[in-house]
């Protein structure tokens, strides 16, 4: 039998992570001979719902669930993880500027990577969900240098996996047909979804769509602004497709993507596709033996440039003022 893998959950208490932790036990993040002992993580006036949390997956009696760490200190949380998901954040309430909800993120970012850099795992794998999640989890790689850059990655599967939800409902295609759309950038509504690479069923969507206007607009926004779309019908924010593909992100990341796709995730750039260095991006990435690689080589026309850039523009302002906000 396979040794447990550790994997934290931060924010465990939250909307996110109570579709979350049932889809880990259950082995759909690790797969379904994988055991798991889950740490979740919660702030004090969260520790009485986290504790709940946890009586509910005593109760469901998970086969491949070996153990549940329920707690408030991130010590403890945090020790000797292989997986860390990090759901926890600041939200923007009503009336904050930009730079306090920043602020408060940094913060909370740059403790948490320091745990992570002590205590956890050689090697441990980071995912940040929470928002702003790009630049929270720059702040976590900054605050934990000894965990090397490749294993801090943020949440874009969402938005890719949303991409290929519109072409598959356009087309009347399996979604599981639709692949190689990529989300490039940052995880917000300056994301750019892009299917100049895609296929559906084999075919480029492209001419199978045969509307480039669509392609070039309404498809564009509507990913873009899904997460408001989903806030609107349910008044409460995505969780259970946040949750899946959180999943996803990992499985594809520890498994290995199949032959012949892409996934987009949110990487430490190292200049490819001339994306400034030093920003966590979103590219396509195919994954093998644990490491992604970003997929090099794909023709970028000058609609795809522009926005490209135009989201890489606003990751630089938002790295400028976190960072103004740790001085
Ligand atoms: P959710 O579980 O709904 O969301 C958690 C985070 O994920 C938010 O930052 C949210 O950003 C982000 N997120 C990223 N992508 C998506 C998406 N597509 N859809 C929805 N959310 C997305 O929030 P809850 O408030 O229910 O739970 C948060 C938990 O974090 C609480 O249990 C709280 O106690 C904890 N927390 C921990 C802190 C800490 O560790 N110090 C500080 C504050 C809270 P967005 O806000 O933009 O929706």
């Amino acid at each position: 039998a396979k040794d447990p893998v550790r994997v934290l959950v931060t924010g465990a208490a939250g909307q996110i992570g109570y579709a979350l932790v049932p889809m880990i036990a259950r082995g759909i993040m690790l797969g379904p001979d994988q055991p798991v002992i889950l740490h979740m993580l919660d702030i004090p006036p969260a520790a009485e719902a986290l504790n709940g949390v946890k009586m509910e997956l005593v109760d469901a009696a998970f086969p491949l669930l070996k153990g549940v760490v329920a707690t408030t200190d991130v010590v403890e949380a945090c020790t000797g993880v292989n997986v860390a998901v990090m759901v926890g954040g600041f939200p923007r309430k009503e009336g904050m500027e930009r730079k306090d909800v920043m602020s408060k993120n940094v913060s909370i970012y740059k403790a948490q990577a320091s745990a992570l850099e002590k205590y956890a795992a050689a090697n441990c794998k980071v995912l940040v969900v929470a928002n702003p999640a790009n630049t929270n989890a720059l702040i976590l790689k900054e605050f934990a240098p000894s965990i090397p850059e490749k294993n801090i990655t943020c949440l874009t599967r969402l938005d890719h996996n949303r991409a290929l939800g519109q072409i598959s409902e356009r087309l009347n295609i399996q979604v599981s047909d639709v692949k190689n759309v990529i989300i490039w950038g940052n995880h917000s509504s300056s994301q750019y979804p892009d299917v100049n690479h895609a296929t559906a069923a084999g075919k480029p969507v492209r001419e199978l769509v045969k509307d480039d206007e669509w392609l070039n607009g309404e498809f564009i926004t509507t990913v873009q602004q899904r997460g408001a779309a989903i806030i609107k019908a349910r008044r409460l924010s995505s969780a259970l497709s946040a949750a899946s593909s959180a999943c996803d992100h990992i499985r594809d990341w520890v498994l290995g993507t199949p032959e012949g796709t892409w996934v987009s995730m949110g990487v430490y750039s190292d200049g490819s596709y001339n994306v400034p260095a030093g920003l966590i991006y979103s590219f396509p990435v195919t994954c093998k033996n644990g490491e992604w690689t970003i997929v090099q080589g794909l023709p970028i026309d000058e609609f795809s440039r522009k926005k490209m850039d135009a989201t890489a523009e606003e990751l630089s302002e938002e790295k400028a003022l976190a960072y103004s906000c740790l001085s």
